[in-house]
Formats: C-alpha cells, sequence, structure tokens
C-alpha cells in the first residue's frame, strides 16, 4: 500500500547526518531540531503555532483539553473515520455525537451536523477523510451560528488547500480553532516513528497548548493545569525537517498517480472514482485541494469483498478504510444513534476499496493494478 524506501532513499544522506548529529549532542528530547521544525512547518502552513507533540492522538486530545472541554459536553464528529477521532472524544468523558457523511467526498455531511446540534454541543471535529478537506465553508458557518469550537482532525490532508467559495486558499487544519496531525509513517509527511503537532492561530490557546504538552508546566516544576507527556523527539524533528521541503513534491507525485487511476476507471460501469469538491472542478490543477492519503474507490455491483480477495491472490495490495461505522463498534455503540441516520456510512462500509497509494508508484505498477480491477469487477 505505501512504499517508505523510496523517500528514505532519496534523502538518506541528509537524514543520516542529521541522526549522527542528535545522537553526539545528546538533545534527543526538545533539541534545536524540534524548534526548528516547529518554525518550519508554522511557514509552511501559514499559521501562527505549531505545537509539536507525540502522536496525532494525542493531539486530538490535546486540543480538547486545551479548548477546556468539560465530561458531558457533546462533540459532533464523522461516523465513517478512523476510531482515533472519537476515542479520545470517549477518554476525556466527553460525549460523542457521530454523525453520517457524503455519499461522493466520504466526509461528514453539514446538514447531518445542524440537525445533531443540542444545548449541550460544544464541538465540532471535521475530519479531513483521505486527503481532501471537509466543507468548511458550511461548517464554519453552524459552528459561528451555534457558538461551536470547530478542531479539525486533519491527520490524512497535510499539505491539502481547502478553497472557499470566495476563491481564497487556506491550508488543511489551519481553519477552525484548532487543528491536528499526525506524522504515522504511512501519512502524508511520515518520519520514522511517531509523532505529531497541533496548529492554531490563537496566542493564548497555543500557550495552553504547549504546557499541556509538557505536563501542565510553564515554568520548572511549576505544575498549573493538568497535562501529559507528549513530546516530539529531535530525530523524528530533523526527519521531518527533511521531508517538508519535498511535500508539496509529494502530493504531486499522490495527485499524478490518482489521475492515472482515474482516467483508466473513468467511465467503468460499477466502479466510482473519487470525486474532487471544495469548490474545485474535476481534480483541480490550481491547488492541492485533494492529497490523496488514500486513493478510494466505490464498487457498486456487490463486488467489493470478492475483488479484495482478488487482488490479494495476485499479490495487489489493497485495504478497506473503514469496514465497519464508527456507530456499530462496540466500544461506541450508543441508544441514541438510529440507523436510518447512518445510511450512508452502512452503505460506504460495503463498497470503498483503497488501492495502493504512494510517492513511488510508476505507470507499470498503475496499469496493472487498474486491468487487474477493471477485468475482475465487470468481468
Ligand atoms: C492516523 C490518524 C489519527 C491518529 O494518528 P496517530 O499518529 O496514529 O495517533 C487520527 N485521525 C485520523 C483520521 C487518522 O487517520
Amino acid at each position: 500500500m505505501v512504499d517508505l524506501q523510496g523517500q528514505y532513499q532519496s534523502l538518506k544522506e541528509q537524514v543520516n547526518t542529521s541522526i549522527t548529529q542528535i545522537l553526539e549532542s545528546s538533545t534527543y528530547i526538545n533539541g534545536p531540531h524540534v524548534h526548528a521544525f516547529q518554525k518550519e512547518l508554522e511557514e509552511y502552513l501559514g499559521v501562527k503555532h505549531v505545537i509539536p507533540c507525540a502522536n496525532g492522538t494525542d493531539a486530538l486530545q490535546i486540543a480538547m483539553m486545551g479548548l477546556g472541554l468539560q465530561p458531558g459536553d457533546e462533540v459532533i464528529t464523522a461516523d465513517f473515520t478512523f476510531a482515533a477521532t472519537v476515542e479520545v472524544i470517549g477518554l476525556l468523558q466527553l460525549t460523542p455525537v457521530l454523525v453520517d457523511v457524503e455519499l461522493d467526498t466520504f466526509n461528514i455531511d453539514p446538514i447531518a451536523i445542524e440537525k445533531a446540534i443540542t444545548p449541550k454541543t460544544k464541538a465540532i471535529v471535521p475530519v479531513h477523510l483521505f486527503g481532501q478537506c471537509a466543507n468548511m465553508d458550511v461548517i464554519l458557518e453552524i459552528a459561528k451560528k451555534h457558538n461551536l469550537y470547530v478542531i479539525e482532525d486533519n491527520a490524512q490532508a497535510i499539505g491539502a488547500d481547502y478553497k472557499f467559495k470566495d476563491g481564497s486558499k487556506q491550508k488543511a487544519g489551519t481553519i477552525g480553532h484548532v487543528g491536528s496531525t499526525s506524522f504515522f509513517p504511512s501519512k502524508n509527511l511520515g518520519c520514522y516513528g511517531d509523532g505529531g503537532a497541533i496548529f492554531t492561530n490563537d496566542d493564548a490557546l497555543a500557550h495552553t497548548l504547549r504546557g499541556i504538552v509538557n505536563h501542565g508546566m510553564y515554568e520548572r516544576y511549576h505544575h498549573d493545569v493538568v497535562g501529559v507527556n507528549s513530546r516530539l523527539d529531535s530525530i523524528q524533528a530533523a526527519v521531518l525537517s527533511a521531508k517538508l521541503p519535498n511535500l508539496n513534491a509529494y502530493c504531486e507525485s499522490r495527485r499524478t498517480a490518482a489521475r492515472k487511476y482515474s482516467k483508466a476507471f473513468q467511465g467503468q460501469e460499477n466502479i466510482i472514482i473519487p470525486v474532487t469538491v471544495n469548490n474545485c472542478d474535476g481534480i483541480c490543477d490550481e491547488c492541492d485541494c485533494h492529497v490523496f492519503h488514500q486513493y478510494t474507490l466505490r464498487i457498486t455491483n456487490g463486488k467489493r469483498d470478492a475483488l479484495v480477495k482478488h487482488l490479494n491472490e495476485k499479490d495487489i495490495p489493497c485495504g478497506v478504510y473503514y469496514p465497519i461505522p464508527l456507530h456499530k463498534q462496540k466500544a461506541y455503540v450508543d441508544e441514541r444513534y438510529l440507523e436510518e441516520n447512518f445510511t450512508i456510512t452502512n452503505q460506504l462500509v460495503k463498497e470503498v476499496i483503497s488501492l495502493p497509494m504512494h510517492t513511488e508508484l510508476d505507470d507499470e505498477q498503475i496499469s496493472y493494478i487498474t486491468n487487474a480491477v477493471i477485468g475482475f469487477v465487470n468481468e
């Protein structure tokens, strides 16, 4: 599904030199490399504050702690996402409110958000799934109208642009009150272990978040708030600094692969290719509105599971993200959830299949994969 060697080989000298430097200077945690990466990422994203932390799950949790959300507060998020999003809501004893997504983009449905709002609702967590932003124009409007926080789970869309209705653009993760991301190795900007970060333009919130990631300390051994231990280590920061200047090129490689896939699948019966929206037409050439963390098809003739088996037999990697909607996961079932409110996620879990997607895919691999899919689905 992913090829992590290609990027390493092309950055080997730089990465190895930085890691050796760190080993010899013994600045393993919070060293100058972490600070340098933080500044570089702030500049890349055009955001005032980046707060590095240990992983993308922590980033979400710390963002919610920083906003002062209290047990019992309701937090609305998508039913169709990785469990980390809802897990941290539960851990903080907030009340997760899962809602349905849109059929074409796989992203949280603003109409479903609005229907789920109660007097206890405090925040919306849009997940920019598979590399494309949720409908932030409408989500920001809803949040403003109901006085809610917007926390962007940007683990899958770092580097993506969001194009607003008025044509202006902003980087994914920097649009809401606070955003989070993950540097897990297979993410679009991946390190060689775990890593994550929180983004905000709010100075006071940034200050709070910097304390929370470090045991609630603003001054050594003065613990002003309850914090956690969640730090990015210097070695991961050095890897990320080497990769960040290439992130736009990595996104472009993924988009190129996606275009080739889509060209091959276009017009095929029973196969629905991913759409890019966000006020852009087609796979927009003017902005990075979709960075294809995953390239996900919908197979509409009931052959998805058989296709997975077929591809496995041909040694073509593929994935089903996600096979079970969160509202049906044992840990998150709730009697308030009505099946009739989850028609789209219930459909998507049966139809979606993600194909290999990374920065090293070549034409031969793509045609081998597309031929295998088309041949099987429409045989
Ligand atoms: C990967 C991911 C996370 C969690 O990131 P980790 O660094 O693995 O903790 C959270 N949300 C989404 C949508 C993800 O894809």
